[in-house]
């Protein structure tokens, strides 16, 4: 069993040094690191309902950061790499049924339906709805949460209509209807064997200026950082554009299991696993009519710097101009004010320079692009390239700096700067000090999630893909499924007479993980006897 992400620290320093080193403690860490146990494992307390009998359970902590929890990153690694492989090259539609509603979500919609009823009745009767209205959204917001998918009627219209007009210069792209298959062509080679080859595409931002093998620009003063700013604040929204048209050029549900990472020069890119093929000719159509618009109030001029920023007015509830004490317009105001004539506060598209190849499944170019896919998964976003020189990191530090005052939403601190009030303005706010995701150095712009992964990739979710790994594991080793309902469980606070050190635990989930290993080797070795050898991908389970 192959253990990535160990890396043992050598001797170094004086004797002394050493041994002013807790070693004791930094054996265990490695041989938890090791064996592949969580360094940092939660406690829970079990008692089993029937007889009583109290047990400590060390649960993984499950981070998914390798600085973190070097195991457990890697676990959550080969899930999802064993999440891309089964739904790439899969030859039958995935059947995703939903369950049935239980008693409590029943009852709500029916309570919902009876609202409704006594609402429209009423408005025909010409009497105020409100109190229905409001009755309805509540029930509305707790149907959500009691775990019903989408809405009992369909959302009611969208204030604003103007992000679905069409900019002229983008090439039209032949529509055809979208037909609920995902499943990608078959192809029949002439001595009768069938193929159903799939992809493998990066794609990349265009160009900001020219940069060396090492990522910095040639020219830094000429780069364009605003713009490698906002088109990595709106890589998401870009992607999701793409998928939609390819799906309708193509005319079918294509699914795909994608990774954001950024390249060298800190743009972002994207690996996609897409089920089915699509020609060079036809992706580069695609792309070229490819583009999302940014449909905000303009930032092309700082109206208030550092030195006077707006004010907040307390009886008002909005933020005012310093020097004449005017309100400056809401988000909707400005939002109201961009005319037809305006042209977007962005426009996101993709680089001409693009890369795809066709994968068959189970060959060994699959399992290498599988490995590209989840290679950075494990690290934050920055530390996938480190800086080594200063070239990269005073590169590094420019491209933050634009990002800090780049509006990173509707709600960002950074529109006080441009003369608009951000949504839900509230007191406090102060351009280049907004918390979101996006401004922080580590995310280098990019706030969505690292994994974007089609519904109907596999047809199961990522817990669902862990469940069969545990169900794997419990038949190799012949341990009958514990009944969930057996057991209540309850975290273990500091303060509680079982509680355990760090230290202590950490014993614990190696003398675990050993015992657990060593059950394991016996049961492939009894299999083997028996059968022979498949050590499938899930071999690498628990
Ligand atoms: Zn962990
Ligand atoms: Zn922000």
């Amino acid at each position: 069993m192959t253990q990535a992400g160990t890396q043992e620290p050598h001797r170094t320093g004086t004797r002394a040094q050493r041994l002013a080193m807790p070693l004791a403690r930094a054996v265990v860490r490695q041989l938890a690191a090791e064996h592949g146990a969580c360094l940092r494992p939660v406690q829970l307390r079990r008692t089993d309902i029937s007889t009583g009998q109290v047990e400590q359970i060390l649960v993984p902590c499950g981070h998914t950061l390798g600085s973190v929890c070097a195991p457990c990153a890697e676990r959550a690694r080969t899930l999802r790499a064993a999440q891309c492989r089964e739904g790439w090259h899969l030859d039958h539609e995935p059947v995703i049924d939903p369950d049935d509603p239980d008693d409590w979500q029943r009852w709500l919609v029916e309570k919902r339906a009876e609202t409704q009823a006594e609402r429209d009745w009423a408005e025909a009767e010409s009497d105020d709805t409100a109190g229905q209205d409001a009755l309805n959204d509540e029930l509305d917001e707790e149907i959500t949460r009691a775990g019903l998918r989408g809405n009992v009627l369909p959302a009611r219209p969208a204030r604003r209509h103007r992000s679905t007009r069409r900019r002229q210069d983008a090439p039209d792209l032949p529509r055809r209807t979208v037909a609920a298959r995902t499943v990608g062509k078959t192809y029949t080679a002439p001595d009768g064997k069938t193929f159903r080859p799939s992809m493998f595409v990066t794609l990349t931002c265009p160009s900001y200026g020219r940069v060396s093998s090492d990522g910095t620009p040639a020219d830094p003063d000429g780069y364009d950082y605003g713009r490698a700013a906002r088109d990595a604040l709106h890589f998401a929204a870009l992607f999701d554009r793409f998928i939609q048209n390819l799906r309708r050029f193509l005319g079918y549900d294509v699914q795909y299991f994608a990774a954001v990472e950024p390249q060298r020069r800190l743009a972002p890119h994207i690996h996609i696993a897409i089920r089915g093929t699509v020609s060079r000719a036809e992706l580069r159509q695609v792309l070229a009519a490819t583009y999302h618009q940014v449909w905000w109030p303009d930032t092309s001029a700082v109206r208030y710097d550092d030195g006077d920023l707006p004010v907040w007015h307390e009886a008002s509830g909005n933020y005012a101009d310093p020097a004449t004490g005017e309100i400056l317009p809401t988000w909707d105001d400005a939002l109201d004010a961009i005319g037809t004539e305006d042209e977007p506060q962005h426009v996101a598209r993709f680089g001409p320079r693009f890369d795809a190849q066709g994968v068959l499944a189970g060959s060994r170019d699959a399992a290498r692009c599988i490995g590209y896919l989840t290679k950075y998964l494990t690290k934050h976003v920055s530390d996938c390239h480190q800086a080594d020189s200063d070239a990269q990191s005073a590169h590094a530090d420019r491209l933050a700096a634009a990002l800090r005052y780049e509006p990173c939403s509707p709600t960002c601190a950074n529109w006080l700067r441009y003369g608009v009030q951000p949504r839900n303005a509230h007191a406090g706010l102060r351009p280049g000090c907004c918390r979101g995701k996006a401004h922080r150095r580590e995310h280098l712009g990019y706030a969505g999630r690292r994994v974007l992964v089609s519904r109907k990739w596999s047809g199961k979710t990522l817990a669902d893909h862990r469940g069969d790994r545990k169900a794997w594991l419990m038949s190799t080793l012949g341990i009958p499924a514990a009944d969930p309902g057996r057991y209540s469980w309850e975290p273990v606070a500091p303060g509680d007479p079982d509680h355990m050190p760090p230290g202590q635990r950490m014993l614990h989930v190696v003398a675990d993980r050993i015992r657990w290993q060593e059950a394991l080797a016996e049961a492939r070795r009894r299999a083997a006897e028996d059968s022979p050898p498949d050590l499938s991908a899930t071999g690498r389970a628990a």
